[in-house]
Order: C-alpha cells, then sequence, then structure tokens
C-alpha cells in the first residue's frame, strides 16, 4: 500500500461525532421557531442564488435548542465545520425546486456564528484554544486584496484527458493523488479547469490589541485572520 492509498482509507472513516452534529444541526435549521415561523428558512432560501453562501446562525439559538450541541460546536468547531457546513447545504437542496437541485449539488455553503458567548483578547489565545470556536476583539490593522481561491478543482489528464471532479483543496493547491481512468497511473500532470472549478473570496486582515486592552509596557500582539465568502470586505481599517 503506498502513501496515496493511506490517505483514501483514511478518509472513509467515519467521523460519528461529525455526522451526528451534521444531523443535529440540520434539525435546528429545519424546526427552530421565532414567532411561530421557522426562523432560518427565508434566509436559507436566498443561498439558493449562486452569489450567495454565508448562513448566519445565532449562537444563542443553537444553545436554546440543544445545549449539547453547542458545546461540541464550541469544543470540537474545527472537526465539526464541514459538517456543520453540509447541514445548510442539505437544507437548502430540500427547500429547493427539483429543477434547480443537480446545480446545486456542489454548492459551498458556510456557517457564521454570530453571539458566541465569550469573548477573548488577542493575549489570552493559547494553543488551548486551537480548534474550537472563539469570539475575539481586536482592532484591524491591515487589510490584504481579496483574491479568488480554490476550493474544489476540476482537473484534466494531461495523459489520458479523463476529467476529474471536485478535488478538495486543503490549505494548498491540491491536484488529484491519482488520475480516475484506471488504465492511466498519471500522478503528476494535471490542469486545472479554472471554468469548471469552484472559486470563493479570500481576504488576510491582521488584528491588533486595542489600546484599552493593552498591559502598560507591553508591545502590542496582533494575529492574522483569513475571511471568506460573505465576510471579504465585511470590515474597515481604523
Ligand atoms: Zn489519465
Amino acid at each position: 500500500m503506498d502513501v496515496a492509498d493511506t490517505y483514501a482509507t483514511q478518509s472513509q472513516v467515519k467521523d460519528e461525532v461529525g455526522i451526528r452534529c451534521q444531523k443535529l444541526f440540520q434539525d435546528f435549521l429545519e424546526e427552530f421557531k421565532e414567532d411561530n415561523e421557522i426562523k432560518y428558512e427565508k434566509h436559507a432560501k436566498e443561498l439558493l442564488k449562486p452569489e450567495l453562501s454565508t448562513l448566519e446562525v445565532s449562537f444563542d439559538d443553537v444553545e436554546k435548542y440543544n445545549q449539547n450541541l453547542a458545546t461540541t460546536i464550541i469544543e470540537e468547531y474545527y472537526r465539526i465545520y464541514p459538517f456543520l457546513n453540509r447541514a445548510i447545504l442539505n437544507y437548502i437542496l430540500s427547500l429547493a425546486e427539483t429543477g434547480m437541485k443537480k446545480d446545486l449539488q456542489d454548492k459551498e455553503c458556510y456557517v457564521s456564528f454570530v453571539d458566541v458567548p465569550t469573548r477573548h483578547k488577542v493575549r489570552e489565545l493559547t494553543t488551548a484554544k486551537i480548534g474550537t470556536l472563539i469570539r475575539i476583539s481586536g482592532q484591524i490593522v491591515r487589510t490584504h486584496p481579496v483574491h479568488p481561491e480554490l476550493v474544489q478543482g476540476t482537473f484534466v489528464c494531461l495523459d489520458c484527458q479523463t476529467v476529474i471532479k471536485n478535488v478538495e483543496q486543503q490549505f494548498k493547491y491540491t491536484i488529484p493523488t491519482i488520475c480516475r481512468n484506471p488504465v492511466c497511473a498519471n500522478r503528476r500532470r494535471f490542469m486545472l479547469d479554472a471554468d469548471k472549478s469552484v472559486f470563493v473570496d479570500f481576504q488576510k486582515i491582521r488584528i491588533q490589541e486595542t489600546q484599552a486592552e493593552l498591559p502598560r509596557g507591553c508591545i502590542p500582539r496582533s494575529l492574522e485572520v483569513i475571511l471568506r465568502a460573505e465576510a471579504v470586505e465585511s470590515v474597515q481599517e481604523h
């Protein structure tokens, strides 16, 4: 078994916690009511538009609906984030008309939580908080230009012309591990088909401790933050 096969096997291991959270979060979206209306239905329907992909969800509502789910989201955010996004996609697919469903299958959907309970200072971000959902305060000191980021690549094999769709991009440019054509052993020569790939807006910003939070005599600490989709250009430098 070589390295590529090992990866393929690992990715098929089911994450039971993730799957359970996905189901609970989808139930929440389908059931949570405010003033006798399903609160997130209207906004979810907006996501049927191709240019929109982010569903803003109040964390207070999740806590009211299911405290266990809320706790898992806080503690295991990095792990279950793709499952929450998948729940949003499933929910909007259930709201779409039959004819539209096919085009929406590969849509990127993102959750964006507001009203997250505890607010942390930049100085309080320790390794113990890696992977958790946190709310931070700080002053924006630098915004970088907006770029498109590749999220799902469609590639063409340069040896046999086979098209390989939906290659997930993880932090770096990722080509298929091997050509999908069983009689072609190409692992290196692929061309990206940009028109058939999915991109999202991407922006880096830097935030810094505010004067008020800065302990006397200390140099301000700063942190790079990555914004995607609708969060891009939602901030301004001061
Ligand atoms: Zn090939």
